[in-house]
């Protein structure tokens, strides 16, 4: 049997989501978005609600939650405001590589860092010339006795100017490839550790995204995650199976705020003596949103639900992350559409909205990588 129900435990956290959203998020989301200010005190206010970074285990200090439970909360943020939702999971981007393959040390100072005093953290992978393609990232770490060296340059890097450490993905050995590929966590106070400007992007403009440059960074051996040279790539990767529901959530939660709108105004605007949603044009329109919607949900919660259940998610969740992705887009911008031209206009929430989708398509693997991911996976055994 299948069972799409949540658990009382889940509905109890998805309320809590959500009033926190109704109060705290949405009424100031078009202010941070307008000042591209990042929303720092709301960030702490739900991190002492405990509704972020949910997946750290107890035994250092977290909730100890699975991936169901974190893609709700992360569909309710998303909804609320996309850019806060971003800004908000940056840290539990973070934290999955340490979760997949940390040590217990690593684990006990940094993880529990994030559960229990609110420390924020940023991953950091892609460079100016390496997004996409991973294995062409030119950061080094190179051997100093008990040190490793660091030096490269990140870009596009989410919460970079409020990290307090980050997980950085660079080369031991480039003559190994992937192999080759080591992670480590660096203090952001450390020496050598210089951030760019911020970026002043198209939508989810509260968000925190700038390049992180890497100069002479001396790495103690004791912070290569794991602990030995060459599982960076593995580790990496592994935190996008963790992660990746999560963005779906963010872009069901999106999609699902422009319906709401659009299906509003819809009711309130009349042409042709008749209400917006009484023409079946757009009536259609609404329909095939809602199934969109509903249908990219299921493949979140599938996806989520994989993980939990200890089984191989990795196809399941690029099957979320681009249908959830593209459906944000599409749902955004026919909320647009309904709006006619007062959905053009930035007084009304449906232009943020569609600004604030379109990154989900580019980040965390684009949406061509996830097919790429998919085609991958149905090729395998051929
Ligand atoms: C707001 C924002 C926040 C971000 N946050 C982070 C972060 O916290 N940490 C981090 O490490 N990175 C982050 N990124 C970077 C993001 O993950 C990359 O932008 C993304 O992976 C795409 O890489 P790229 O920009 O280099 O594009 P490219 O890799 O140069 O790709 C350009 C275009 O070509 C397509 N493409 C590339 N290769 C192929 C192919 N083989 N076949 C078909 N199409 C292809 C891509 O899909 C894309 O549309 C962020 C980016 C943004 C914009």
């Amino acid at each position: 049997m299948v069972d799409f129900a949540l658990s009382e435990m889940q509905e109890m956290f998805q309320e809590l989501a959500m009033e926190f959203a109704r109060d705290e998020i949405r009424p100031h989301a078009a202010q941070w978005d307008e000042e591209a200010t990042y929303p720092k005190e709301a960030i702490m206010a739900a991190h002492n609600l405990g509704l972020l970074n949910l997946h750290i285990p107890e035994e250092y200090g977290g909730a100890g939650l699975g991936s169901m439970d974190e893609v709700i909360v992360n569909e309710v943020f998303g909804w609320a405001d996309p850019g806060f939702a971003t800004a908000a999971y940056a840290t539990s981007l973070a934290c999955a590589p340490l979760i997949t393959g940390a040590t217990h040390e690593q684990k006990d100072k940094y993880l529990r860092g994030v559960a229990e005093n609110g420390d924020l953290a940023s991953y950091a992978i892609t460079e100016p010339g390496a997004g996409s393609d991973v294995q062409a990232i030119k950061t080094r770490l190179e051997k100093d006795g008990d040190d490793y060296i660091l030096n490269g340059s990140k870009m596009f890097i989410t919460g970079a100017g409020h990290a307090d450490w980050f997980f950085v993905l660079g080369y031991t050995d480039s003559e190994a490839g992937y192999k080759g590929m080591a992670g480590v966590i660096v203090e952001s106070g450390w020496e050598g550790v210089e951030l760019g400007k911020k970026e002043a992007n198209m939508g989810q403009r509260c968000s925190d995204t700038r390049s992180v440059n890497f100069t002479d960074v001396r790495v103690p051996a004791a912070n290569l995650v794991g602990g030995s040279e060459g599982g960076g790539w593995f580790n990496a990767m592994a935190a996008f199976d963790m992660s990746r529901p999560n963005i779906a959530a963010h872009a069901v939660g999106v999609a699902q705020s422009a319906f709401e709108h659009a299906l509003q105004y819809s009711d309130e605007r009349e042409t042709f003596n008749k209400k917006l949603h009484q023409h079946q044009a757009i009536q259609f329109m609404l329909a095939d949103m809602k199934t969109k919607i509903e249908a990219a949900r299921l493949l979140t919660w599938k996806s989520a639900s994989m993980a939990d259940a200890g089984l191989q998610n990795t196809e399941a969740a690029a099957h979320a992350k681009v249908f959830a992705a593209d459906t944000a887009m599409q749902v955004t911008t026919d909320a647009v559409q309904i709006y006619g031209g007062y959905g053009y206009s930035e007084e009304y929430p449906v232009a943020r909205l569609m600004r604030g989708a379109k990154v989900i398509q580019i980040y965390e693997g684009s949406s061509q990588v996830q097919r790429m991911i998919i085609g991958r996976e149905i090729t395998r055994n051929l």
